[in-house]
């Protein structure tokens, strides 16, 4: 018998869709992904890369942890990261400041819990990837890395995608220190707060990125690294940068190397794309916005993607590809948001989709 619904990837968007898919009695499989070094991708996506996520609902600051080791399996504690050192001093944002030291929730955390929520439904998980599918019949099948075929009515693709990095040793090295691929997620992290930061673009998003870290209260100055002479943004955004009192853009030039100390980035070797002299930059931190990729390698002339390899939505405001019988969430689909909430969002969405075309077709 066909499985009525598979569900590919392990980020926000795929234990939304199974939480949501399971409590529909869809008996859900969910293929989680394994631990690839070639692109940098681990189970429960991209979130399970960072430390804070501050901009998830429903995790105000407070000690949660407790609250974490008791939702999460026994045996998967060891996956938990430790309580990190947070200065003494307490933040005020609210009342709670004053009984709570700050502890947000962690990436990893947050994942754990999400994949927790979708097993209490019983989700059924498959720690493999994904090769092909076969989406040509009314049945479709998802082709596992270890040979097994699994025959399905539906399949929702959650795969998410990955930031593009400069590929620096230090760059690497310093990622949660004050390295970033996202100003959004992690601009007003207190790390940020009041320091020169640099933005590593010339694209739409980078400009982006730079007026959102500029506009942030405290915020210091931003340098936006261009490796030409020129924006590769559209006319408009190109003028908002060039325009704003606390935005410096350094032509021609690349990051060298990302520099710190012990704990922190405190500043970059900048690199002339000119003459190639290296000057000193001081900057509390970088944020690389030289795009992402959508992880859609194995679904190469199956799906209609965009020219930058995104799954496209064919219905506005559903989660339908250009299959009928599968659909899409989360950042695979969306190269304009790009934020786990969002995600998340849409992994329900599909799950509602595959609930009612199910029904529609009348299988049970
Ligand atoms: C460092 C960092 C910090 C971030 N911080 C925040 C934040 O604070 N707040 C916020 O809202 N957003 C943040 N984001 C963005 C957020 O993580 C993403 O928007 C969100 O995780 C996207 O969720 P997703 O479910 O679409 O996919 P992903 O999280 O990308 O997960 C997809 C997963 O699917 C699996 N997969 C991929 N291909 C296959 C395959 N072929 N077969 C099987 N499995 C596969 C992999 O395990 C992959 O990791 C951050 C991103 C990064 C990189």
């Amino acid at each position: 018998m066909p499985e009525k619904v598979v569900i590919v990837g392990s980020g926000p968007a795929g234990w939304s869709a199974a939480i949501y898919a399971a409590r529909a009695n869809l008996n859900p499989l969910l293929i989680e992904g394994t631990a690839r070094t070639d692109v940098q991708m681990i189970p429960l996506g991209q979130l399970a890369y960072t430390t804070e996520v501050e901009n998830y609902p429903g995790f105000p600051f407070g000690n949660i942890r407790a609250f974490v080791e008791s939702a999460v399996d026994q045996d998967r504690h060891y996956n938990l990261p430790p309580i990190p050192n947070h200065p003494k001093e307490k933040r005020k944002r609210n009342s709670m400041s004053d009984i709570a030291p700050h502890y947000a929730v962690q990436g990893v955390e947050l994942m754990e819990l999400m994949k927790q929520q979708a097993i209490n439904f019983e989700t059924r998980i498959v720690s493999d990837d994904v090769v092909d599918i076969d989406v040509s019949g009314p049945v479709k099948k998802v082709l596992l890395k270890n040979g097994d075929p699994v025959e399905t009515h539906t399949i929702i693709i959650a795969t998410g995608a990955r930031a593009n990095w400069l590929g620096l040793d230090s760059e690497e090295a310093y990622k949660n220190k004050g390295v970033s691929a996202c100003a959004v997620c992690d601009g007003a992290l207190p790390v940020f707060y009041g320091k020169p930061l640099a933005v590593v673009g010339g694209g739409d998003s980078a400009v982006e990125e730079a007026t959102y870290l500029a506009n942030l209260k405290g915020a210091n100055k931003v340098y936006m690294i261009v490796r030409r002479d020129e924006f590769r943004a559209s006319k408009i955004m190109a003028d908002r940068a060039i325009n704003h009192p606390k935005i410096e853009v350094l032509w021609n030039s690349t990051v060298a190397e990302v520099v710190g100390d012990e704990n922190l980035v405190t500043g970059l070797k900048i690199k002339s794309t000119k003459d190639d002299s290296i000057s000193d930059l001081a900057v509390g931190g970088m944020f690389v916005a030289i795009g992402h990729t959508p992880n859609t390698d194995f679904l190469s002339g199956k799906l209609q993607m965009n020219e930058a390899g995104y799954i496209q939505w064919t219905k506005p405001f559903r989660t339908n590809t250009s299959v009928v019988g599968v659909y899409a969430a989360g950042d695979v689909a969306d190269d304009y948001y790009r934020q786990a909430i969002t995600s998340a969002g849409t992994g329900c969405m599909a799950a509602l989709d595959v609930e009612r075309y199910l029904a529609d077709e009348g299988i049970e």
